[in-house]
């Protein structure tokens, strides 16, 4: 299990364009799973490759997993992970629907987020085969959130310039006072 460090907004990658997957190598695979040792160990839904600073579009979701107490250690029991590899959108419904986006690169900030809220993804999974998944809800969310980011667009990008500079203060502010303390 290898929990790997996540890049903190603002950083300039949070910014940048993944790139493809060109074929499924021992690689990718070892990605996929630290990312989704990441991701549950940081209480996400989520994670986008470039929040661990890979620059290739791959993503892993989890919206049902939950926390179990064991051996006085806490672990992650999955729900239903899925890892993607290429996703790009190919539908989106007109009714939308709106929901409280947190994103583990801007800890401690959420913000009311409309997207879609249906959409149909089409993408790779880890065995190199073409696939389909249509979402709605929360699912639905979190791809477009994970999708966006490897397109350098974080939620932020979708609020009120007034919420999103506010935000964006507060964490170059607590990235200083990181610093500091570091030194
Ligand atoms: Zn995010």
């Amino acid at each position: 299990m290898t929990v790997l460090p996540i890049v903190i907004s603002p950083d300039p990658r949070l910014k940048q364009r993944s790139e493809a997957v060109a074929s499924i190598t021992p690689d990718i695979i070892a990605l996929v799973e630290n990312m989704f040792d990441t991701m549950y160990a940081s209480n996400g839904i989520g994670l986008a490759a470039v929040q661990v600073g890979v620059l290739k579009r791959v993503i892993v979701v989890d919206i049902e997993w939950h926390p179990r107490e064991r051996h006085e250690r806490t672990i992650a029991i999955r729900g239903n992970p899925i890892a993607l590899i290429n996703p790009e959108i190919v539908h989106s419904s007109e009714d939308e629907r709106s929901h409280d986006e947190g994103c583990l690169s801007f800890p401690g900030h959420y913000s009311e987020v409309i997207r879609p809220d249906s959409i149909t993804v089409r993408y790779q999974n880890l065995q190199g085969e073409e696939c389909t998944l249509d979402a709605t809800g929360l699912l639905s969310t979190c791809l477009q959130h994970e999708i966006d980011h490897m397109n350098g667009i974080v939620f932020v990008d979708h609020i009120s310039r007034l919420k999103r500079e506010f935000i964006m203060r507060k964490l170059i502010k607590a990235q200083k006072n990181a610093t500091n303390l570091d030194s």
